[in-house]
């Protein structure tokens, strides 16, 4: 089939066997699993190509690479083995996802629309920022969202911790396994964190609160954080703390633009799978950190994206089989409460 942009879709088939979303870990994992399942597999790459790997200074994390690489090194390897074995890839963006007829109709904003008989969602997630002068500049260079994959870097140093939630608690007790002293920003006088993280932080004495207190300037030398400016929110002064890092533990906000009243999210906007990655509506599995809020790390995306593409073999086998598809997920398997899969 030609779809409206004039791109050829599957060497002529009217009907795309999977259309995966996104470009991160979990999205070109998930191709290259599909494509060596011969399911020539459509990867739609999203605006962000490579996802949050690719403002990634550096992974030193991801089994295999024992010399540390970049991020965007990492993604062009990910889209060359995916490629390799037959994924296509297509620079565009999924603006709507029609999922109540089957096949499933795929749109995007440059105009494609596809027939499809599975998706695989792996739309990712973004760290809520700070948008604070010198943030950008020093991502990667002292500015963190993440403490399991850099705190390592912070052994014996001074950092400071944005938040006051469940995850700023949790990555500021993690970050004392290096840091000499981590001192917790909070808007507020209080921790919004449940009362056991709030009591694990009271109890750490490498943990700092100043409260009533935010951001308004990250400041560096020579490619190095060396402080950030911070204002109180009660009298309004301004202050300079000096330290080696800051981790921002704001929010993270899962890319779920596409999903409300079409697939089953939790409170927090992720999309609920059962432990095969199956969404609620048969066909539709999801991968990655539109799905995971707990580990997002990419090693467990890349996890994730290739159990996904597993399981979508095998739907697709009963499927041209004739086979009735069985989409009998056990609710036990969810991690959150849900309502029963509607019938095929
Ligand atoms: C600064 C930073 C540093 C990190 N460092 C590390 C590290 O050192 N080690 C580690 O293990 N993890 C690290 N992480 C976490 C890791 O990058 C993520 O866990 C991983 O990238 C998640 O993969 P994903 O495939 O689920 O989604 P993402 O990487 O978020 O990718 C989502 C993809 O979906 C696409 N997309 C979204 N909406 C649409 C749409 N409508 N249509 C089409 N495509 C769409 C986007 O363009 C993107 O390509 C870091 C994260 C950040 C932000």
């Amino acid at each position: 089939m030609s779809n409206t942009n004039g791109h050829s879709a599957n060497g002529g088939n009217p009907v795309e066997d999977v259309i995966i979303i996104g470009s991160g870990p979990a999205g070109f994992t998930a191709g290259l699993y599909a494509a060596r399942a011969n399911l020539s597999p459509l990867l739609i790459t999203g605006n962000d190509y490579g996802g949050q790997v690719s403002i990634t200074y550096d992974i030193e994390n991801y089994p295999g690479f024992p010399v540390s690489l970049s991020g965007p090194e990492l993604v062009e390897k990910f889209k060359e083995q995916a490629e390799k074995f037959g994924t296509r890839v297509e620079f565009d963006y999924v603006s709507e996802i029609v999922v109540d007829r089957h096949p499933f109709v795929v749109r995007t904003s440059g105009g494609a629309e596809y027939l499809t008989r599975s998706i695989i969602v792996s739309t990712g997630a973004r760290p809520r920022y700070l948008e604070i002068p010198g943030e950008k500049d020093f991502t990667g260079k002292g500015v963190s969202y993440c403490a399991t994959c850099d705190g390592f870097f912070f052994r014996g140093k001074d950092v400071v911790v944005v938040g006051g939630g469940d995850s700023a608690a949790e990555e500021a007790l993690f970050l004392t396994r290096y840091a000499s002293r981590v001192r917790i920003l909070h808007r507020r006088d209080k921790l919004r964190a449940s009362k056991i993280l709030q009591d694990r932080v009271f109890a750490n004495d490498r943990i700092e609160l100043v409260w009533n207190t935010i951001p308004v300037e990250v400041l560096g030398e020579g490619g190095s954080v060396t402080g950030v400016k911070t204002r109180d929110t009660v009298t309004g002064a301004e202050n300079l703390l000096k330290t080696d890092g800051v981790f921002v533990f704001i929010g993270h906000l899962p890319n779920n633009d596409l999903f409300p009243g079409k697939l089953e999210m939790d409170e927090d906007g992720h999309l609920i799978t059962d432990r095969q990655m199956r969404t609620n509506v048969p066909g539709i599995f999801a991968a990655g950190e539109i799905q995971d809020k707990i580990f997002k790390q990419v090693a467990t995306s890349v996890g994730q994206g290739c159990a996904a593409a597993m399981a979508t073999t095998r739907f697709l086998e009963d499927l041209h089989a004739g086979h009735a598809v069985k989409w009998n997920v056990d609710p036990r398997e969810f991690a959150a409460p849900r309502a029963a899969v509607a019938a095929w």
